[in-house]
């Protein structure tokens, strides 16, 4: 497309995708990989088996459902991969129609793996920004690279610790507050500590134009023993090396969802489960069930 473009800016903010917490990024590339080659596939994403076919410490995980010994059972690429598709296609839904109202600026943040700015059909002028670290961009760029893959959106790399000053890097990436914005954060404020999520929600506020809108996941309270015990983060941490509870965020989670409330944000919030119905596939609850405390929240500033 001829507004397409690709302009990625870096600095030192260190951490490669085949550590810590850059290692969800390639699991959740896995999972849509599987999810992509499922006949009832819920989203498609060409390009996320390439990434870990790419990453040493990924290349023998599964990218195709018959790679999967247990199938629909196990636990990590069965359960857990079903709910990835299902975030996947909710929030693809929720952009492209946002999109359609007449946001034209995305950012988004623990962007990871994350190709919408490849896949989805945006409108002329949309500009996507990416916030991650520089490792996890620089693997992302290598791959999509060697891919010869063009963006739908002009699109912005910011390499940046969303721990740390997010905003100004952004800012100098060309990010226009003026411009009605739909920022998300998928599968990354749980590794946050709970300032950075305050402050993170706050800076959202004050950079949003009316007509803005925010999708973002987060957990509920701290999960029980006897969820923490369930077989998703034993099979995570002993197959593939992810050890998601240690990587967590341990402080008492914020109540984001009260906090853009008292900002002035109208907020829906729904469950997984609630789109499972929706689309009719996607996880089901389960007893001790490590889905059960996740949120979805959108929400939008007029
Ligand atoms: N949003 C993507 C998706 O859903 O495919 C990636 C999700 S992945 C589970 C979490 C991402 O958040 C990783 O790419 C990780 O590098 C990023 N992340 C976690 N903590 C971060 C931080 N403090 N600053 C910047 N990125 C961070």
């Amino acid at each position: 497309m001829p507004y397409a473009r690709d302009e990625g800016l870096t600095s030192a903010v260190g951490v490669g995708v085949e550590e810590g917490v850059g290692l969800t990024a390639l699991m959740v590339a896995a999972a849509r990989a599987i999810e992509t080659h499922r006949p009832d596939a819920l989203a498609g994403d060409p390009y996320a088996e390439h990434f870990v076919r790419a990453a040493t410490v990924s290349a023998g995980w599964p990218v195709r459902p018959e790679q999967v010994p247990d199938g629909e059972a196990d636990p990590l690429w069965g359960r857990l991969g079903r709910y990835f598709g299902l975030r996947t296609r909710v929030i693809d839904d929720f952009l492209v129609n946002t999109a359609r109202a007449g946001v034209r600026q995305v950012v988004l943040f623990g962007a990871g793996l994350d190709t919408r700015a490849f896949r989805l059909d945006w409108p002329p002028g949309l500009v996507v920004h990416e916030i991650d670290r520089d490792g996890v961009l620089a693997f992302k760029h290598r791959v999509l690279d060697g891919l010869a893959a063009v963006p739908k959106a002009t699109r912005h790399t910011i390499a940046a610790d969303l721990r740390d000053d997010w905003v100004r890097p952004l800012a100098e990436a060309g990010f226009d507050p003026a411009v009605p914005t739909a920022w998300l954060a998928e599968g990354l404020l749980l590794y946050l500590p709970p300032w950075a999520e305050r402050g993170l929600v706050e800076s959202v506020n004050r950079l949003s134009a009316p007509g803005s809108v925010l999708a973002c996941e987060v957990k509920l309270g701290v999960e029980s023993p006897q969820v923490r015990a369930s077989p998703v983060y034993t099979v995570a941490r002993q197959r593939i090396g992810v050890d998601l509870l240690a990587l967590f965020d341990g402080e008492p989670r914020p109540d984001s969802v009260g906090h853009l409330k008292d900002l002035g944000w109208a907020t829906t919030v729904r469950t997984p489960f609630d789109f499972t119905y929706h689309y009719g596939r996607g996880p089901l609850p389960v007893p001790n069930d490590s889905l059960a405390s996740n949120r979805w929240i959108f929400a939008g500033k007029s």
